[in-house]
């Protein structure tokens, strides 16, 4: 497995820095979506720069699933052949409910599903970047434009600054570049979800499915990453004060311990063998999707991807997927618009003004998709935090209307790049 760490890449600058033509599309955040961003426009031909304000590549949250839609984007990537190399196909899903009205129901799965360890995917991701196309320990404060010509100007957490011509804010759920485009700060469900991984030295007895039980209001889901490796998550409601116990491990392992204590022992077992690295522990957030059909999410020659646009609940399964399709979407509208203009000498100022209308248009193909994604995933949220079932009962029939083929957003194909 490859560390990327801040010496093996570019260091901050220490005065106002105008980069060259080659490096004039700067990205926010080197989270999954912010990679595979930087991947998409290195396999057109266009040059990016990545800031990441943590040290090394974060991997945080153990494991990620990626449905059908995903692995055409990371086919488009080409990183797909690497990456089915380290985990299994999952096959199915089951649901399992505990309490009194005791059921269980099956669904074989359609395309290809597997579940990857996040590290896996961002080091697949980085590794076919250039050398020197992620600065670590470089964190952006702030957006602004320049007041003469109007190139993005962003200022980092050191008082160093970097102009660019387009700036992409990848930069997740709690994003300085959304703050820049004046969006609303995301939303949160009353749910927590404490994530990990268990290795079973010879071998887990799990079937090759994806797995959720669900018992006083907690819902413990399960998968297979490998035939020794689970990746499992447990989501329950719970307060704002929960999100500060993130930073202690054994905490978060005992008070997710205290509410799966009346399930079965397998699950208990699960979690108390679990590796203590691993677990991460989340509040969960979302964009609502009325803002992504009416925000504006570009101003100048500065948006947004991945969850720094559309954070979502993990109940789909999509949030990670959704930031591939976008990088694709984004390269592809990108290296259209700019790929019969020079650069260097730049006539009437066409670059800036292709760059707009690239992401006008990367714009217009995401919007639908990832609102139907965002309502779907919502609607779940709101289901599984209300206690009411008149609430209940209503959001039940707005989802038989609205995603009556609860699969059909994996069906989704982002196209080539
Ligand atoms: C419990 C849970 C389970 C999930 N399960 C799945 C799943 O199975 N499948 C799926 O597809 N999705 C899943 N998701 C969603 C998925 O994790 C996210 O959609 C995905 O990680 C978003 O990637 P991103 O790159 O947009 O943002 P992030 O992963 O948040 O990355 C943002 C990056 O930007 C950096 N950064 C932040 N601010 C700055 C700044 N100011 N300057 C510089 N750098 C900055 C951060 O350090 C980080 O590296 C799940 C989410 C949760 C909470």
């Amino acid at each position: 497995m490859t560390t990327h760490r801040r010496e093996d890449r570019q260091q901050p600058q220490q005065k106002m820095q105008r980069l060259e033509p080659e490096n004039e599309i700067v990205i926010v955040g080197g989270g999954i979506c912010g990679l595979a961003t930087a991947l998409a426009l290195h396999r057109k031909g266009i040059n990016s720069l990545v800031l990441e304000k943590s040290e090394i590549l974060r991997a945080s949250g153990a494991a990620i699933g990626i449905l059908d839609n995903g692995w055409r984007a990371l086919e488009q990537l080409g990183v797909a052949d690497r990456l089915r190399q380290t985990a299994i196909p999952v096959q199915g899903a089951r649901e399992i409910w505990l309490d009194k009205k005791a059921k269980e129901i099956s669904a074989e799965w359609s395309g290809e599903n597997r579940c990857l360890r996040r590290s896996d995917l961002v080091n697949a991701l980085a590794d076919a970047l250039p050398p020197d196309a992620i600065r670590f320990g470089c964190q952006v404060v702030f957006v602004e434009l320049h007041p003469s010509t109007s190139y993005p100007i962003l200022h980092l957490q050191d008082g160093n600054t970097i102009m660019a011509k387009l700036v992409i804010g990848c930069d997740g759920a709690r994003s300085a570049v959304s703050n820049f485009l004046n969006l609303k700060p995301t939303g949160v469900f009353g749910l927590l979800t404490t994530r990990g991984m268990t290795y079973y030295p010879i071998g887990h007895p799990f079937s090759h499915e994806f797995v959720q039980t669900y018992k006083n209001n907690v819902v413990v889901g399960r998968v297979p990453i490998g035939e020794k490796l689970v990746h499992w998550l447990i989501t329950q409601q719970g307060s704002p004060k929960g999100e500060n116990i993130s930073k202690n491990p054994e905490y978060v392992k005992q008070l997710t311990l205290h509410a799966i204590n009346s399930f079965p022992e397998e699950i208990i077992q699960m979690v108390e063998c679990s590796d203590l690295e691993s677990l991460s522990f989340a509040r969960l957030r979302y964009r609502a999707p009325w803002e992504l059909l009416t925000g504006n999410f570009r101003k100048g020659t500065v948006t947004v991807a991945g969850d720094a646009m559309h954070v979502m609940g993990h109940f789909l399964g999509q949030g990670g997927s959704a930031g591939l399709e976008d990088a694709i979407v984004l390269a592809r509208c990108l290296s259209q618009k700019l790929s019969f203009i020079d650069p260097i000498t730049d006539e009437n100022g066409k670059v800036m003004h292709n760059i707009e209308a690239a992401i006008d248009q990367y714009l217009k193909e995401r919007k639908m998709r990832v609102a139907r994604l965002s309502t779907q995933s919502f609607l779940i949220g709101l289901l599984w935090q209300s206690s009411s079932m008149v609430v209940k009962f209503v959001i039940v029939i707005l989802m038989v209307v609205l995603f009556n083929n609860i699969a059909l957003h994996t069906k989704y194909d982002c196209g080539k790049l």
